[in-house]
């Protein structure tokens, strides 16, 4: 049983410290555990952004002006602290966003390959030189950091996506303000504290609080240089579409449908293992989970159900503080009551429950948000389950004929974030990774995730912009390349104009 007494209010992170917010508005932080009300966030008013703003660019020459291996001191320091403190961090991202323990140490791991990445911001910010390109004249490129950039990230992880997005635009020379779900705030303001315990000047990094009001105040405001975006793709499109309009540079990530092909030569158990951790692993609230996954053949579909029917009816749901449990709630009452009505509609539309996890039984916590693992068999391509990221555990068997017929309709549909196969045949699996028009692509690996030093981004209408999440496109993206063409005269030497446009 999980239990919460107090509910503390929250504030906003700027200029080195918590600030109370003045807008008045506030919105409920909720344990999902227990359902109960843990924080009231504030609501930034665009005042209060413009204000935050403002601060960000008065500490932007100073950390521009610093020297790389300066930054990069703090930007260790603040790596130390996050492994120092990671059980602190690992309560307050369980508390609010419902995930197991192991799962939060999973995302803060996973976070921090971003800032070791970081890192090494002074060998990736290197830039290139050609001696005498003509006349004597030597050439060379350098990055400069942007000015002061934004992040806005979204619920599922607290603290993976923040750092993600926002490591190395600090490392580089910026000034970042992070705008984060205002469903789990406390993960973002707890390491706020870090950041300034490392040493980072006032200024350089701030926690804006709130809602569209304060994204939109981020999107419009000609101090903010660019925009790195993750969340649901209706919201995505918005960023991209409205920050491209006020001249940003945006990258805006979104959501996913990701499937599991599984061939006839496949090694069953193995699949169906995979497939329970990758689909149901985060109460399926993971952009990369599997949704759904399409057994090759009616002999292959028929014996994986079978196994996964098994296999589902034992897992354990319930709250972080039982080391048992596979998977925690749902993020909220609505995302509940949302994943339920799309249950409730796909039988309708014709699929078959193969589990029902609608009314799970959770001892203990009457009031979370929680669901048990739904399995839908016989979905098919139209109905709404099958064209919709649903964000929660319940997840689709879509029964297909030949790996040509996976390739076609995973293809066909509109996100392409991720994707995997099961095959011990290298041929299908050649096939299958040329001809899949995803961004992320596995073989036999549950969820392709790439590592911190990989780029991260789907295709189609899962990324909007040419962006990435992680690895070394961050530098790119927040950074400007100046080039420099230098001559310096020799005592005496001649010159004369030139009127033709000059070649070398
Ligand atoms: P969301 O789109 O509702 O919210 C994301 C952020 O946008 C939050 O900070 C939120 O406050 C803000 N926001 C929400 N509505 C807005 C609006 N109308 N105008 C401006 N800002 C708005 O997403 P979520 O529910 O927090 O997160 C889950 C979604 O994120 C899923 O779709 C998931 O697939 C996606 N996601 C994608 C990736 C990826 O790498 N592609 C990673 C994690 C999550």
């Amino acid at each position: 049983m999980v239990t919460n007494t107090e509910i503390k209010e929250l504030g906003h992170f700027i200029n080195g410290e918590i600030v109370a917010g003045t807008s008045g508005r506030f919105s409920d932080v909720f344990n999902p555990s227990t359902g109960a009300v843990i924080a009231h966030v504030p609501i930034a008013t665009k005042e209060e952004v413009q204000g935050a703003i403002a601060t960000a660019q008065a500490a932007f020459p100073a950390w521009r002006a610093l020297s790389v291996s300066k930054r990069i001191d703090i930007v260790m320091k603040f790596r130390q602290l996050l492994t120092a403190r990671m059980d602190e961090l690992i309560d307050v991202i369980c508390t609010e966003s419902g995930k197991t323990v192991e799962d939060a140490r999973g995302e803060i791991t996973r976070g921090l390959e971003s800032v070791d990445l970081a890192i090494n911001a002074p060998h990736l910010l290197k830039g290139e030189y050609s001696v005498n390109v003509g006349g004597n004249i030597n050439a060379y490129s350098a990055k400069a950091p942007l000015g002061v950039v934004a992040a806005i990230s979204p619920f599922n992880f607290p603290v993976m996506v923040p750092l993600a997005i926002t490591s190395m635009a600090v490392a580089v020379g910026n000034s970042v303000i992070l705008k984060p779900s205002e469903r789990v705030p406390c993960s973002a303001l707890f390491f706020s504290e870090l950041w300034k315990e490392a040493g980072l000047p006032d200024g350089v990094w701030t926690v804006i609080n709130g809602d569209k009001d304060a994204v939109n105040e981020l999107l419009e405001n000609p101090t903010i240089e660019a925009i790195s975006f993750v969340g649901s793709t209706p919201v995505a499109e918005y960023i991209y579409k409205t920050g491209s309009q006020y001249g940003k540079r945006v990258t805006a990530l979104g959501g996913g449908k990701n499937n599991m092909i599984v061939m006839p030569d496949a090694d069953l158990e193995q699949a169906a293992n995979a497939f329970l951790g990758a689909a149901f692993g985060a109460a399926s609230q993971r952009c990369m989970a599997i949704s759904t996954i399409m057994p090759v053949g009616e002999e292959t579909a028929n014996k994986l159900v079978k196994i996964l029917a098994e296999k589902i009816a034992k897992l354990k749901v319930g709250p972080y503080t039982d080391a048992d449990v596979d998977f925690g709630p749902v993020i909220t009452k609505q995302s509940k009551d949302a994943i339920i009505g799309f249950i409730d509609r796909s039988l309708n539309e014709g699929a078959t429950l193969v589990c029902d996890g609608r009314n799970p039984d959770i001892t203990g916590n009457p009031d979370g948000f929680y669901l048990g693992p739904t399995l839908l068999d016989n979905v098919k391509p139209g109905m709404e389950i099958y064209e919709q990221e649903v964000f929660g555990p319940a997840r689709n068997v879509v029964r297909v004929d030949s790996l040509e017929e996976a390739i076609d309709l995973i293809n066909a549909h509109e996100f392409g974030n991720g994707v995997t196969i099961f095959t011990n045949n290298g041929a299908a699996a050649r096939k299958f990774t040329t001809d899949i028009n995803v961004g992320m692509v596995g073989v036999n690996v549950p969820i392709p995730i790439p590592v911190g030093y990989h780029n991260f981004a789907g295709w189609k209408r899962s990324r909007f912009g040419e962006g990435h999440m992680f690895g070394p496109d961050q530098v790119r993206f927040f950074t400007k390349t100046k080039i420099i063409s230098e001559k310096w005269f020799e005592e005496n030497s001649e010159s004369a104009s030139t009127f033709a446009f000059p070649s070398n």
